[in-house]
């Protein structure tokens, strides 16, 4: 383990001042499941832990019924995925945040740190941008709002400036008669990276999908919107004809690499899937299922 200092932030200032200060290699710590590692392993170079899980609003969670829900970035995935109105309104979060790692790593895990760290595969992401996630930023310019869909810019990098962090997501109301589903194809659980994950929010307005968001993780150097997997399906009452064609238009979409967890074309084919499987979840959801 590389020498890091600790630092602890009582406030969103407080944060800010001391990621400034502290210059490129001081780095926000959530629940330290990816920054201890990398650090441990000198795969960052830190010289600085900004502790921010003592700042009351990165441990928040609000619902309301007409702004919606906003989670603390630093909230660990256990409170997420435990509490009734996530469990409720937001399935797709819960059926994320209770896969990620095991036991132990949703006690400490963080929507924050799973976007921050902004791996391709990161498993609540491709659910956050299904879901219209916004990330609320406060840094030494003032406070700013992205969407989640635009956070990474590439494998391990961001839109975050330095000294900014993330405080919040937040999540809008959802629509009336609509579901959000999500899951992933990993091969042994608690113990790997997806190959594998898709989001999927449906609208639906008198028979028909009225509004639909694709998202794939994986396999591509950030996760993918794919709006032409959305076209597929609105305007339209869901067949399986159109199921099919949102599947293929996913499938065009993504870009993999070959690796040791799996070759383009598993990738291709479990892409095509796994969003027809979330399309057919979350429609049930929305009828009530
Ligand atoms: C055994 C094990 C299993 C895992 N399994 C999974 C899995 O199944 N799926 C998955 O997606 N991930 C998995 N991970 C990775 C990790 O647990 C997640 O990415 C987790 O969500 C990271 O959250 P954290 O709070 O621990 O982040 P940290 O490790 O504290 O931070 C991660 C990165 O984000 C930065 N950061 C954190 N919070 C903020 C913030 N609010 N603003 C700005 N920057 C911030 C940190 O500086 C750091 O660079 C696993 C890790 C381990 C060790």
């Amino acid at each position: 383990m590389q020498k890091v200092k600790y630092a602890r932030a009582n406030s969103v200032d407080e944060a800010i001042a001391l990621l400034e200060k502290g210059g490129a290699t001081a780095r926000p710590l959530a629940g330290g499941t990816d920054l201890i590692v990398q650090a441990r392993e000198r795969r960052r170079q830190v010289e600085l832990f900004v502790d921010i899980k003592p700042i009351p609003e990165t441990q928040d969670l609000k619902y309301d019924a007409r702004d919606g829900l906003t989670i603390g970035a630093s909230l660990p995935a256990y409170k997420i995925y435990g509490n009734e109105n996530v469990r409720r309104l937001y399935p797709a979060l819960v059926d994320a945040t209770s896969v990620i790692g095991g036991t132990a790593i949703q006690g400490r895990a963080s929507l924050g740190g799973n976007l921050c760290n902004s791996s391709p595969a990161a498993d609540s992401v491709t659910a956050m941008i299904a879901l219209e996630a916004v990330a609320n930023i406060a840094g030494p310019k003032g406070r700013r709002s992205v969407p989640v869909e635009t956070f990474a810019t590439g494998p391990g990098r961001n839109v975050l400036e330095q000294g900014e962090f993330v405080v919040s997501i937040h999540f809008p109301a959802p629509a009336p008669n609509s579901g959000t589903a999500w899951d992933r194809f990993i091969p042994r659980n608690e113990m790997d990276i997806a190959v594998v994950n898709a989001g999927v929010q449906l609208h639906f307005d008198g028979g028909r999908v009225s509004w639909a968001k694709v998202a794939i993780g994986a396999v591509a150097p950030t996760a993918l919107v794919v709006p032409a997997a959305a076209e597929a399906l609105v305007g339209r009452p869901l067949s399986d004809a159109t199921i099919k064609a949102a599947a293929e238009a996913a499938m065009a979409a993504a870009r993999p690499i070959d690796d040791m967890r799996g070759s383009i074309r598993q990738r291709k084919h479990l892409v095509g899937v796994y969003v027809e499987r979330m399309i057919r979840k979350a429609a049930e959801r929305a009828r009530g299922g």
